[in-house]
């Protein structure tokens, strides 16, 4: 390595080109000046070793050399530093040996510094931490609205919403200074995480995408190849980090190269799902726009030799952010968007349900709504059952006709209404069903089943003679049910009818009312 060094003729001066394509590529730095370099700084990706020789003025050199797993990180976002040997006032070079480097930016971006970034310039980096730091609380947020919406939801664009949104912070974690502030982790781990979370994150945006745009919305095909695209970001992402060396010297670009037909799937997927109409997509448009910037400025820079490849940090910063931002405001859009379908579809349920309960012809409710009310209806003090039956409606119909017995029907429901402590059903033809609470339940009942002459005669003109109801009432006391109380009562109205019609049969007393208590006796007593 020495002897390479002091021969001038193997050096070339210039930022042109830097080749990996050597096992070994050299770097050499002129010190002249009053600040003596303590470090060399440079963008963190796979290598084997890193040989550092400070030369002095006679020819002295002091020599250091840190393998890979042994290189800490720097406080500038994505970059190693590395401890020169001694650097003195008599120092002319220092000579830097990257073994198998992998990728053209730790060349291009190498410097030697004085100070570890955060030193150098602390407030201004610490300021630019803090917003950091600040965008990374911000990610947090979305991922607990999501566990709370998933449990409600189970929709399973939220699980990948945090996916994507868990990649992202980690991006802005291993990717600026915040790890190594918070963990100061080898910088080869951190490499290796970048690469593997970068997989994540195009992983997770493809895997959103495809749940998210609404159904019918996106060409069947684009929506079957985005699955696709996460499993080849994935591999490719997972065998870069691992096997970083495999075809080295292009093992980067190619690397890059790979992920563009998943910009394109996915930017095709977006366009075609924007032309449909998909709300979802218009978040997903806005929200990517910088990162697929990013993308692009990376891929070219990165594929194109004789362009400087970048990492366009800034913008990736605020692409992070800004897609994190749409993607969660698009999600917000979609839960209100479901809740609102949810209520309609309820509204809706409930309105059947109400007018399979209600019978047409009378406005009353019908015996499938006494089922579904009784045991409530028992709770809140309900204690009698009657039922009713107009006399001689056949004859009503026969006569008058069929249009002439509805009205009658109607002007018996309209008798048979009164206030809260009494509900009115029809159970099918000319027969109803009352229940009633209060002590004096089967008087109510009684005082219904009279008013019916009176207020049919006054409805329906040109009936000729009155119409009357017979009736059978019974209490409610015990735990029988609706059924057996029906049939009760409904054997008490045929004893009335047989017994001459217009007239009431009641249970009441005579079977059902429970026996006072010793106490009750001594009151009424
Ligand atoms: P009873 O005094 O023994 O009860 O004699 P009734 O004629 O009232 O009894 P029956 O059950 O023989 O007749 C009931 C009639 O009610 C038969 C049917 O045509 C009529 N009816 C049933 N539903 C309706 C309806 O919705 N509208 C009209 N207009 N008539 C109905
Ligand atoms: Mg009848
Ligand atoms: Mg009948």
């Amino acid at each position: 390595m020495v002897a390479i060094a002091r021969n001038e003729e193997r050096w070339s001066c210039g930022t042109g080109e830097f080749s990996i394509d050597a096992e070994r590529v050299f770097l050499r730095f002129d010190i002249s000046g009053d600040t003596l370099p303590r470090y060399l700084l440079s963008r963190r990706s796979a290598l084997e070793a890193v040989h550092l020789l400070a030369i002095d003025r006679d020819g002295t050199v002091r020599e250091n050399t840190i393998p890979a797993a042994a290189l800490s990180s720097s406080m500038a976002g994505g970059y190693f530093k590395a401890s020169l040997p001694d650097v003195t006032s008599e120092t002319r070079q220092v000579v830097v040996a990257i073994d198998l480097p992998s990728h053209r930016m730790t060349l291009e971006r190498a410097y030697v510094a004085p100070e570890d970034e955060d030193a150098a310039d602390s407030i201004g980096d610490m300021r630019f931490l803090l917003v950091l730091a600040g965008l990374a609380g911000m990610l947090v947020m979305p991922l607990i609205f999501n566990a709370a919406f998933y449990r409600a939801l189970r929709e399973p664009f939220v699980l990948w919403h945090s996916a994507l949104t868990l990649s992202l912070l980690m991006t802005i974690l291993v990717s600026s200074g915040l790890s190594v502030m918070l963990f100061d982790p080898p910088a080869m781990t951190l490499s290796w995480m970048t690469t593997a979370i970068f997989g994540m994150t195009v992983a997770s945006g493809a895997m959103f995408t495809h749940s998210f745009v609404e159904s019918g919305l996106m060409h069947p095909l684009l929506r079957r190849l985005l699955p696709y695209c996460a499993a080849w970001a994935i591999f490719l992402s997972a065998f870069h980090a691992a096997f970083p060396f495999v075809a080295r010297p292009i093992q980067s670009s190619a690397y890059t190269a790979a992920f563009a037909p998943v910009l394109i799937v996915f930017m095709v997927s977006v366009i075609d799902a924007l032309r449909r109409g998909s709300r979802a997509a218009r978040y997903q448009a806005v929200g990517y726009t910088p990162m697929v910037l990013v993308g692009l400025i990376r891929l070219v820079t990165g594929v194109v030799p004789w362009l400087h490849s970048t990492d366009a940090t800034l913008l990736f910063y605020i692409g992070c952010v800004c897609e994190v931002v749409f993607t969660t405001l698009g999600v917000a859009e979609r839960f209100v968007t479901i809740k609102r379908e949810r209520d309609g579809a309820r509204n809706e349920a409930e309105l059947l349900e109400r007018l399979s309960e209600t019978d047409p012809l009378t406005g009353l409710l019908n015996r499938r709504a006494i089922e579904r009310q009784f045991e409530q209806l028992r709770t809140d003090g309900f204690a009698a059952l009657a039922v009713i039956d107009i006399d001689h409606f056949k004859t009503i119909n026969d006569v008058n006709g069929h249009s002439v017995g509805d009205e009658v029907l109607k002007a018996v429901a309209d008798a048979l209404q009164a206030g809260p402590s009494v509900r009115a059903y029809r159970l099918g033809g000319e027969e109803f069903v009352l229940l009633l609470r209060g002590d004096d339940a089967d008087t109510q009942a009684e005082l219904r089943r009279q008013a019916i002459p009176a207020i049919v005669a006054r409805t329906v003109s040109g009936l000729g003679r009155p119409v009357t109801a017979s009736m059978g009432v019974t209490g409610l006391f015990g735990s029988e049910d609706f059924v057996t109380l029906y049939e009760r009562a409904d054997k008490l109205l045929y004893e009335a009818k047989s017994a001459g019609r217009n007239r009431t049969r009641s249970a009441i007393k005579a079977t059902s009312a429970p026996k006072p208590l010793p106490s009750d006796r001594a009151m009424i007593a």
